[in-house]
Protein backbone atom coordinates (compact mmCIF):
# COMPACT_ATOMS: atom_id res chain seq x y z
CA UNK A 1 0.00 0.00 0.00
CA UNK A 2 1.39 3.59 -0.47
CA UNK A 3 0.87 6.55 1.48
CA UNK A 4 1.61 9.98 2.10
CA UNK A 5 1.58 12.78 -1.20
CA UNK A 6 4.29 14.36 -1.70
CA UNK A 7 4.19 16.21 2.46
CA UNK A 8 7.65 14.70 4.67
CA UNK A 9 5.86 13.06 7.51
CA UNK A 10 9.02 13.17 9.31
CA UNK A 11 9.43 17.30 9.59
CA UNK A 12 12.89 17.78 11.44
CA UNK A 13 16.74 15.93 11.12
CA UNK A 14 16.50 12.92 13.25
CA UNK A 15 20.57 13.98 14.00
CA UNK A 16 20.25 17.56 14.63
CA UNK A 17 16.47 18.43 15.30
CA UNK A 18 16.68 21.47 12.32
CA UNK A 19 13.96 21.58 10.31
CA UNK A 20 15.55 22.87 6.97
CA UNK A 21 15.01 19.71 4.88
CA UNK A 22 14.90 19.47 1.41
CA UNK A 23 13.43 16.78 -0.54
CA UNK A 24 15.52 15.75 -3.25
CA UNK A 25 14.76 12.35 -4.63
CA UNK A 26 11.36 9.65 -4.35
CA UNK A 27 11.31 6.34 -4.96
CA UNK A 28 7.68 5.13 -4.57
CA UNK A 29 5.89 1.62 -4.60
CA UNK A 30 9.00 0.00 -3.54
CA UNK A 31 9.60 -3.41 -1.43
CA UNK A 32 10.25 -2.52 1.81
CA UNK A 33 12.43 -5.46 2.97
CA UNK A 34 15.18 -5.64 -0.15
CA UNK A 35 16.41 -8.56 2.24
CA UNK A 36 14.13 -10.67 2.59
CA UNK A 37 13.67 -13.28 -0.28
CA UNK A 38 10.24 -15.27 -0.86
CA UNK A 39 9.72 -18.99 -1.31
CA UNK A 40 7.23 -18.64 -3.78
CA UNK A 41 7.38 -15.78 -7.06
CA UNK A 42 3.40 -14.95 -5.77
CA UNK A 43 4.24 -14.22 -2.08
CA UNK A 44 7.56 -11.69 -3.88
CA UNK A 45 4.77 -10.12 -5.71
CA UNK A 46 2.76 -9.54 -2.81
CA UNK A 47 5.66 -8.13 -0.42
CA UNK A 48 4.77 -4.88 1.95
CA UNK A 49 5.78 -2.19 -0.09
CA UNK A 50 6.21 1.51 0.87
CA UNK A 51 7.35 4.62 -0.49
CA UNK A 52 10.73 6.66 -0.08
CA UNK A 53 10.88 10.72 -0.43
CA UNK A 54 14.90 11.62 0.50
CA UNK A 55 15.44 14.93 2.25
CA UNK A 56 18.87 16.63 2.96
CA UNK A 57 19.49 18.22 6.24
CA UNK A 58 21.11 21.77 5.20
CA UNK A 59 22.01 21.99 8.58
CA UNK A 60 23.94 18.70 9.23
CA UNK A 61 23.95 17.36 5.79
CA UNK A 62 22.02 14.56 6.83
CA UNK A 63 20.06 12.37 4.49
CA UNK A 64 16.91 10.19 5.45
CA UNK A 65 14.05 8.96 4.45
CA UNK A 66 11.07 11.63 5.34
CA UNK A 67 8.10 9.48 4.66
CA UNK A 68 9.25 6.60 6.92
CA UNK A 69 6.73 4.56 8.17
CA UNK A 70 8.51 2.17 11.21
CA UNK A 71 5.50 0.35 11.56
CA UNK A 72 5.89 -1.27 7.87
CA UNK A 73 9.43 -2.98 9.79
CA UNK A 74 10.31 -5.45 11.35
CA UNK A 75 13.13 -7.71 11.62
CA UNK A 76 12.56 -11.59 11.99
CA UNK A 77 15.07 -14.59 11.65
CA UNK A 78 13.67 -14.58 7.61
CA UNK A 79 16.45 -11.33 7.32
CA UNK A 80 19.02 -12.52 5.45
CA UNK A 81 21.53 -9.60 4.89
CA UNK A 82 25.08 -11.70 5.62
CA UNK A 83 27.68 -10.45 3.07
CA UNK A 84 30.06 -13.21 4.12
CA UNK A 85 29.95 -15.76 1.03
CA UNK A 86 32.01 -13.17 -0.66
CA UNK A 87 35.90 -13.44 -0.54
CA UNK A 88 36.10 -10.14 -1.05
CA UNK A 89 34.00 -9.10 1.66
CA UNK A 90 35.58 -11.69 3.93
CA UNK A 91 38.97 -9.79 3.46
CA UNK A 92 37.67 -6.50 4.28
CA UNK A 93 36.30 -8.47 7.65
CA UNK A 94 39.08 -9.87 8.66
CA UNK A 95 41.39 -7.08 8.48
CA UNK A 96 38.75 -4.94 10.09
CA UNK A 97 38.75 -7.81 12.77
CA UNK A 98 42.51 -7.87 13.63
CA UNK A 99 42.75 -3.79 13.52
CA UNK A 100 40.10 -3.66 16.06
CA UNK A 101 41.88 -6.65 17.89
CA UNK A 102 45.10 -4.39 18.44
CA UNK A 103 43.62 -1.01 18.38
CA UNK A 104 41.42 -2.07 21.46
CA UNK A 105 43.89 -4.53 22.85
CA UNK A 106 41.04 -7.32 23.22
CA UNK A 107 42.55 -10.39 23.84
CA UNK A 108 40.56 -11.87 26.54
CA UNK A 109 38.57 -9.43 26.83
CA UNK A 110 34.70 -9.19 26.07
CA UNK A 111 33.36 -7.59 23.04
CA UNK A 112 29.65 -6.81 22.67
CA UNK A 113 28.50 -6.91 18.60
CA UNK A 114 24.91 -4.97 18.62
CA UNK A 115 22.97 -6.17 15.64
CA UNK A 116 25.60 -8.90 15.30
CA UNK A 117 23.26 -10.52 12.15
CA UNK A 118 24.14 -14.33 12.57
CA UNK A 119 27.15 -13.75 14.01
CA UNK A 120 29.82 -14.19 11.51
CA UNK A 121 31.82 -11.12 12.18
CA UNK A 122 31.48 -11.80 16.11
CA UNK A 123 32.99 -15.24 15.82
CA UNK A 124 36.15 -14.03 13.65
CA UNK A 125 36.79 -11.42 16.32
CA UNK A 126 36.84 -13.98 19.06
CA UNK A 127 38.70 -16.70 17.11
CA UNK A 128 41.33 -14.27 15.86
CA UNK A 129 41.80 -12.71 19.20
CA UNK A 130 41.08 -15.24 21.46
CA UNK A 131 38.21 -12.66 22.62
CA UNK A 132 34.88 -13.72 24.50
CA UNK A 133 32.09 -12.22 22.92
CA UNK A 134 28.19 -11.18 23.37
CA UNK A 135 25.94 -11.13 20.03
CA UNK A 136 22.39 -9.04 19.91
CA UNK A 137 20.07 -9.54 16.97
CA UNK A 138 16.61 -9.90 16.65
CA UNK A 139 16.75 -11.82 13.68
CA UNK A 140 18.74 -14.83 15.77
CA UNK A 141 16.95 -18.11 16.39
CA UNK A 142 15.17 -18.39 19.66
CA UNK A 143 12.38 -16.47 21.09
CA UNK A 144 12.88 -13.02 22.38
CA UNK A 145 15.29 -12.50 24.65
CA UNK A 146 16.19 -15.89 24.75
CA UNK A 147 20.26 -16.76 25.36
CA UNK A 148 22.55 -19.36 23.91
CA UNK A 149 26.03 -19.97 24.35
CA UNK A 150 28.35 -21.19 21.44
CA UNK A 151 31.86 -21.61 22.41
CA UNK A 152 32.96 -17.86 23.63
CA UNK A 153 29.83 -16.07 22.61
CA UNK A 154 26.65 -15.69 24.17
CA UNK A 155 23.85 -14.95 21.56
CA UNK A 156 21.28 -13.03 22.33
CA UNK A 157 18.01 -12.83 20.55
CA UNK A 158 16.33 -9.14 20.79
CA UNK A 159 17.37 -5.64 19.73
CA UNK A 160 19.79 -3.22 21.86
CA UNK A 161 17.94 -1.42 24.61
CA UNK A 162 17.81 -0.46 27.82
CA UNK A 163 17.09 -3.68 28.94
CA UNK A 164 21.04 -4.49 28.37
CA UNK A 165 22.76 -1.45 29.44
CA UNK A 166 24.34 -3.82 32.12
CA UNK A 167 26.32 -5.95 29.88
CA UNK A 168 29.97 -5.20 30.39
CA UNK A 169 32.35 -4.77 27.54
CA UNK A 170 35.44 -3.23 26.39
CA UNK A 171 34.25 -2.60 23.13
CA UNK A 172 30.91 -2.10 21.74
CA UNK A 173 31.17 -3.02 17.80
CA UNK A 174 27.92 -1.75 15.75
CA UNK A 175 27.96 -2.37 12.14
CA UNK A 176 25.60 -1.48 9.65
CA UNK A 177 22.53 -0.87 12.34
CA UNK A 178 22.28 2.79 12.81
CA UNK A 179 21.21 3.70 8.95
CA UNK A 180 18.13 1.32 10.07
CA UNK A 181 16.67 3.11 13.06
CA UNK A 182 14.04 5.96 13.22
CA UNK A 183 15.89 7.70 16.28
CA UNK A 184 19.20 6.39 15.89
CA UNK A 185 20.32 9.09 18.88
CA UNK A 186 18.00 7.37 21.33
CA UNK A 187 20.18 4.10 20.79
CA UNK A 188 23.54 6.26 21.42
CA UNK A 189 21.99 7.74 24.09
CA UNK A 190 20.95 4.20 25.37
CA UNK A 191 24.84 2.91 24.64
CA UNK A 192 26.20 6.47 26.33
CA UNK A 193 24.23 5.72 29.33
CA UNK A 194 25.32 2.14 29.70
CA UNK A 195 29.13 2.82 29.03
CA UNK A 196 29.28 5.90 31.08
CA UNK A 197 31.04 4.03 34.21
CA UNK A 198 33.15 2.83 32.08
CA UNK A 199 34.78 5.72 30.18
CA UNK A 200 37.71 3.31 28.96
CA UNK A 201 35.13 1.28 26.46
CA UNK A 202 35.76 1.69 22.85
CA UNK A 203 32.69 2.68 21.15
CA UNK A 204 33.18 1.01 17.79
CA UNK A 205 30.15 2.06 14.60
CA UNK A 206 30.03 1.10 10.52
CA UNK A 207 27.25 2.72 8.59
CA UNK A 208 26.96 2.99 4.54
CA UNK A 209 28.72 5.97 3.31
CA UNK A 210 26.22 8.28 2.03
CA UNK A 211 28.99 10.41 -0.12
CA UNK A 212 29.99 7.44 -1.55
CA UNK A 213 26.50 7.28 -2.62
CA UNK A 214 26.21 10.71 -3.33
CA UNK A 215 29.67 10.53 -5.50
CA UNK A 216 29.22 7.19 -7.39
CA UNK A 217 25.71 7.71 -8.07
CA UNK A 218 24.83 4.76 -6.10
CA UNK A 219 21.55 5.15 -7.13
CA UNK A 220 21.12 1.39 -6.25
CA UNK A 221 22.41 2.01 -2.63
CA UNK A 222 18.58 4.02 -1.70
CA UNK A 223 16.90 0.83 -0.03
CA UNK A 224 13.39 0.92 2.61
CA UNK A 225 15.23 -0.43 5.17
CA UNK A 226 17.98 2.54 5.26
CA UNK A 227 16.12 5.29 6.86
CA UNK A 228 19.62 7.13 7.29
CA UNK A 229 22.20 7.79 4.88
CA UNK A 230 25.12 9.24 6.89
CA UNK A 231 27.93 11.59 5.70
CA UNK A 232 31.01 12.10 7.96
CA UNK A 233 29.71 15.83 8.80
CA UNK A 234 25.81 14.05 10.15
CA UNK A 235 28.01 10.56 11.79
CA UNK A 236 30.16 12.93 13.88
CA UNK A 237 27.26 15.33 14.79
CA UNK A 238 24.87 12.19 15.96
CA UNK A 239 27.83 11.13 18.15
CA UNK A 240 28.52 14.41 19.76
CA UNK A 241 25.26 15.45 20.21
CA UNK A 242 24.73 12.09 22.35
CA UNK A 243 28.13 12.69 24.48
CA UNK A 244 30.94 10.99 22.77
CA UNK A 245 34.30 12.01 21.97
CA UNK A 246 34.87 11.04 18.20
CA UNK A 247 38.07 9.86 18.36
CA UNK A 248 38.54 8.50 14.35
CA UNK A 249 36.62 8.73 11.23
CA UNK A 250 37.11 7.12 8.20
CA UNK A 251 36.34 5.89 5.28
CA UNK A 252 36.86 1.71 4.27
CA UNK A 253 36.20 -0.54 1.80
CA UNK A 254 36.56 1.73 -1.36
CA UNK A 255 35.11 4.43 0.92
CA UNK A 256 31.46 2.52 0.76
CA UNK A 257 31.61 2.67 4.82
CA UNK A 258 32.02 4.63 7.09
CA UNK A 259 33.73 3.82 10.35
CA UNK A 260 33.70 5.84 13.65
CA UNK A 261 36.06 5.62 16.68
CA UNK A 262 34.14 7.49 20.02
CA UNK A 263 34.64 7.48 23.57
CA UNK A 264 32.06 8.87 26.65
CA UNK A 265 32.78 12.45 26.68
CA UNK A 266 33.14 13.71 29.86
CA UNK A 267 31.83 16.83 29.11
CA UNK A 268 28.69 15.66 27.76
CA UNK A 269 27.19 17.02 24.46
CA UNK A 270 29.18 19.02 22.28
CA UNK A 271 28.18 21.98 20.48
CA UNK A 272 28.49 21.25 16.26
CA UNK A 273 30.97 22.30 14.17
CA UNK A 274 30.30 24.17 11.38
CA UNK A 275 29.36 21.56 8.53
CA UNK A 276 30.91 21.63 4.89
CA UNK A 277 27.61 22.11 3.33
CA UNK A 278 28.55 23.25 -0.25
CA UNK A 279 30.52 20.41 -0.88
CA UNK A 280 27.60 18.09 0.41
CA UNK A 281 24.60 20.08 -1.27
CA UNK A 282 26.32 20.35 -4.61
CA UNK A 283 26.76 16.27 -4.96
CA UNK A 284 22.07 15.64 -3.28
CA UNK A 285 21.92 18.26 -5.69
CA UNK A 286 23.94 15.91 -8.87
CA UNK A 287 22.49 12.80 -7.50
CA UNK A 288 18.74 14.02 -7.85
CA UNK A 289 19.30 15.54 -11.78
CA UNK A 290 21.45 12.01 -12.43
CA UNK A 291 18.54 9.63 -11.13
CA UNK A 292 16.15 9.24 -13.41
CA UNK A 293 18.62 9.57 -16.07
CA UNK A 294 20.23 6.51 -15.07
CA UNK A 295 17.44 4.27 -13.86
CA UNK A 296 15.40 4.98 -17.31
CA UNK A 297 18.93 3.92 -19.10
CA UNK A 298 18.70 0.98 -17.86
CA UNK A 299 15.01 0.15 -18.05
CA UNK A 300 16.30 1.12 -22.29
CA UNK A 301 19.02 -1.12 -22.24
CA UNK A 302 17.46 -3.98 -21.05
CA UNK A 303 14.25 -3.59 -23.25
CA UNK A 304 16.29 -3.37 -26.09
CA UNK A 305 18.27 -6.43 -25.13
CA UNK A 306 15.18 -8.70 -24.57
CA UNK A 307 13.63 -7.42 -28.13
CA UNK A 308 16.48 -8.27 -30.05
CA UNK A 309 16.75 -11.80 -28.23
CA UNK A 310 19.73 -10.91 -26.17
CA UNK A 311 19.47 -12.66 -22.50
CA UNK A 312 20.34 -10.40 -19.02
CA UNK A 313 20.90 -12.09 -15.68
CA UNK A 314 21.75 -9.95 -13.01
CA UNK A 315 24.33 -11.13 -10.27
CA UNK A 316 23.69 -10.83 -6.53
CA UNK A 317 20.70 -11.04 -4.75
CA UNK A 318 21.82 -8.14 -1.93
CA UNK A 319 19.65 -5.16 -1.52
CA UNK A 320 21.03 -3.20 -5.01
CA UNK A 321 20.44 -6.24 -7.24
CA UNK A 322 16.50 -5.73 -5.77
CA UNK A 323 16.55 -2.67 -5.96
CA UNK A 324 17.94 -2.12 -9.28
CA UNK A 325 15.19 -5.22 -10.16
CA UNK A 326 12.38 -2.75 -8.70
CA UNK A 327 13.27 0.58 -10.06
CA UNK A 328 14.33 -0.81 -13.24
CA UNK A 329 11.00 -2.82 -13.33
CA UNK A 330 12.84 -5.25 -14.84
CA UNK A 331 10.71 -7.87 -15.46
CA UNK A 332 10.83 -10.58 -18.37
CA UNK A 333 13.64 -8.05 -19.98
CA UNK A 334 16.19 -10.01 -16.92
CA UNK A 335 16.03 -13.69 -16.94
CA UNK A 336 16.62 -14.60 -12.87
CA UNK A 337 19.10 -13.49 -10.57
CA UNK A 338 22.21 -15.75 -9.77
CA UNK A 339 23.73 -15.59 -6.26
CA UNK A 340 26.98 -17.60 -4.37
CA UNK A 341 25.03 -17.99 -1.05
CA UNK A 342 23.60 -21.19 -0.70
CA UNK A 343 21.12 -20.06 1.32
CA UNK A 344 19.33 -18.01 -1.70
CA UNK A 345 18.62 -20.13 -4.02
CA UNK A 346 15.43 -21.18 -5.18
CA UNK A 347 13.83 -17.63 -3.61
CA UNK A 348 12.73 -15.19 -5.12
CA UNK A 349 13.42 -11.27 -4.83
CA UNK A 350 10.70 -8.92 -3.02
CA UNK A 351 8.67 -7.06 -5.33
CA UNK A 352 10.14 -8.15 -9.24
CA UNK A 353 9.45 -11.66 -8.28
CA UNK A 354 12.78 -12.85 -10.34
CA UNK A 355 14.11 -16.80 -8.96
CA UNK A 356 17.72 -16.78 -7.31
CA UNK A 357 19.94 -19.27 -8.51
CA UNK A 358 23.07 -20.74 -8.60
CA UNK A 359 25.62 -19.36 -10.45
CA UNK A 360 25.99 -22.97 -12.15
CA UNK A 361 22.78 -22.38 -13.48
CA UNK A 362 24.18 -19.80 -15.88
CA UNK A 363 25.27 -22.64 -18.09
CA UNK A 364 21.57 -23.23 -19.23
CA UNK A 365 20.62 -20.01 -18.95
CA UNK A 366 23.55 -18.48 -21.27
CA UNK A 367 22.92 -15.08 -20.83
CA UNK A 368 24.57 -12.72 -22.92
CA UNK A 369 25.26 -10.42 -20.47
CA UNK A 370 25.88 -10.63 -16.69
CA UNK A 371 24.61 -7.60 -14.59
CA UNK A 372 26.59 -6.80 -11.38
CA UNK A 373 25.98 -4.05 -8.63
CA UNK A 374 29.26 -3.15 -7.17
CA UNK A 375 32.63 -2.84 -8.60
CA UNK A 376 34.27 -4.07 -6.08
CA UNK A 377 33.08 -8.02 -6.98
CA UNK A 378 33.80 -7.29 -10.80
CA UNK A 379 37.22 -9.53 -10.69
CA UNK A 380 36.03 -12.46 -8.67
CA UNK A 381 32.23 -12.24 -10.85
CA UNK A 382 34.40 -12.39 -14.26
CA UNK A 383 36.85 -14.90 -12.89
CA UNK A 384 33.18 -17.21 -11.68
CA UNK A 385 31.78 -16.50 -15.46
CA UNK A 386 34.64 -17.69 -17.31
CA UNK A 387 35.15 -20.37 -15.06
CA UNK A 388 31.53 -21.17 -15.71
CA UNK A 389 32.52 -21.49 -19.73
CA UNK A 390 30.60 -18.40 -20.59
CA UNK A 391 31.66 -15.43 -22.58
CA UNK A 392 28.96 -12.92 -21.62
CA UNK A 393 29.54 -9.43 -20.85
CA UNK A 394 29.94 -8.98 -17.19
CA UNK A 395 28.62 -5.04 -17.20
CA UNK A 396 28.79 -3.39 -13.49
CA UNK A 397 25.45 -0.51 -13.39
ZN1 LIG B 1 20.56 17.62 10.53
Amino acid sequence: MTKNNGQAEIASCPVCDSGDIEVFVSLLDIPVYCNVLWPTREEAVAAARGDMRLGFCRDCTHIFNTVFDPALITYSEDYENSLHFSPRFRAYAESLAKQLIETHDLRGKVMVDLGCGQGDFLRLVCKLGGVRGIGLDPTLDGETGSRRDDGPITFITDSYSERYAGLKADLVCCRQVLEHLGAPRDMLATVRRAVSGRPQTGIFYEVPNALYTLRDMGIWDLIYEHISYFTPKSLTRAFELSGFDVRGLREVYDGQYLCLDAVVSPEGASPPAAADMDGVAALVARFAGEYDRLMLGWRGRLATMAQDGRRAVIWGAGSKGVSFLNAVKAGDNVACVVDISPRKHGLHVAGSGHKVVAPEALRAEKPDMVVIMNPIYKGEIETSVRDLGLDAEVVCV
